[in-house]
């Protein structure tokens, strides 16, 4: 299949007039001008970008990620997908042990047919006073025999793990997530900016949703934020629905952290549906005009999905527009450790997304398979 009439987004560049074979699943060739035979497929104009990559996602369509039913699993990866996100890991939220270990083994066999591309821990190690939308009742401080058990369940499944370093064995957890093979992330935390140095030492490279649910910056107390901002080891979630993070703040992260920010939806169940109650975990939450709370106001995970994350990114915070997608598909891949994905180069998986002049979604393919909506 070849595809031509778009702006191709590769790493280096932006190649105006591209075109772009796929076959068997990969890219084969790409290139600018007069494409080598006739197209199959005229784009009519856009970008032609890599599929977006989600790493922290619990639901949409309704549907979540937590109990790891397949249907369920199913929905929000096909909902994530219509827009634009063909690779997505489920992020589960704080639980009691046997919860936790149920999920991790069900989503490890999701994982394997290949519907998710892993599971990521959103605790439940994280601190009782910056819990969010996760159940106070259910935090706790990490137990090495938890960790471990859990690690193995997933079977090299679970990609990541977000934890509190400053809870007692925090940062024996952080060893331990790394050891284990998954990504360790800071977030839901109260730590001191010395405190977060010391799990980047011990290595942590991922901050959890910067910015929301961690201390704020004080200039006599730079706490997670500076920390975690500064430190080229570490890649940093931004969730940008023009509710989490205020644009200026946004904009003050990807230029700080240049190619360091990735773009996360995380999403609950409302994602791609729209207002009404819902639940996160065991928790109630009413979606009113697209944003997600809890009864006593808290903001319960997003609504949104990785096209609008970029859009908002190109039109509000002011990000290079290959600065923006690929903080929706290079950065993301090179967290993940996914060399197949992620970048417009030949031999990649032929996921794909086309977007107008103005962002918005077009196409979607998975290994060169049109996503139907
Ligand atoms: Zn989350």
């Amino acid at each position: 299949m070849l595809l031509t009439g778009a702006a191709l987004v590769t790493p280096d560049r932006l190649v105006p007039d591209g075109w772009l074979e796929v076959g068997g699943g990969r890219i084969l060739a790409l290139g600018a001008g007069e494409p080598p035979r006739p197209a199959d497929l005229d784009l009519g104009g856009g970008y032609l970008a890599p599929g977006l990559i989600d790493v922290h996602s619990h639901g949409g369509g309704a549907a979540s990620v937590i109990g790891a039913d397949p249907a369920a699993v199913a929905t929000v990866a096909a909902t994530h997908r219509a827009h634009g996100t063909t690779t997505i890991v489920a992020s589960l939220v704080s639980a009691p042990p046997a919860s936790l270990a149920h999920d991790v083994a069900a989503l490890a066999e999701l994982a394997d047919e290949g519907l998710i591309a892993g599971t990521h821990l959103e605790g439940p190690w994280l601190a009782p006073g910056r819990c969010g939308a996760h159940d106070p009742a259910a935090l706790r401080d990490p137990d090495p025999a938890e960790l471990d058990r859990l690690l193995a369940l997933g079977r090299g499944t679970i990609r990541m793990v977000t934890l509190a370093p400053e809870r007692p064995m925090g940062l024996d957890a952080v060893r331990r997530v790394v050891d284990g093979g998954a990504i360790a992330a800071i977030g839901h935390t109260d730590a001191s900016y010395e405190q977060v140095r010391a799990a980047i030492a011990a290595g942590a490279t991922c901050a959890t949703h910067l910015f929301n649910a961690m201390p704020s910056m004080h200039h006599r107390a730079p706490g997670p934020i500076a920390a975690l901002i500064e430190d080229a080891r570490v890649t940093n979630e931004l969730i940008l629905d023009g509710v989490h993070v205020h644009p200026a703040a946004a904009g003050l992260a990807f230029r700080a952290a240049q190619g360091r920010v990735v773009l996360v939806s995380d999403a609950m169940s409302a994602a791609g549906v729209g207002d009404g109650a819902y639940r996160l975990g065991h928790l109630a939450v009413a979606v009113v005009d697209g944003v997600a709370r809890l009864a006593d106001g808290t903001i319960a995970g997003s609504t949104l999905t990785l096209d609008r994350a970029v859009r908002f990114a190109v039109e509000q915070v002011g990000v290079p527009l290959q600065a923006a997608v690929a903080a929706a598909t290079a950065t993301p891949a090179d967290l993940l450790g996914l060399a197949d994905r992620g970048r417009l180069v030949v031999g990649a998986r032929a996921d794909l997304v086309h977007l107008d002049a103005r962002l918005h979604l077009q196409g979607t393919w998975v290994g060169g398979a049109p996503v139907r909506t």
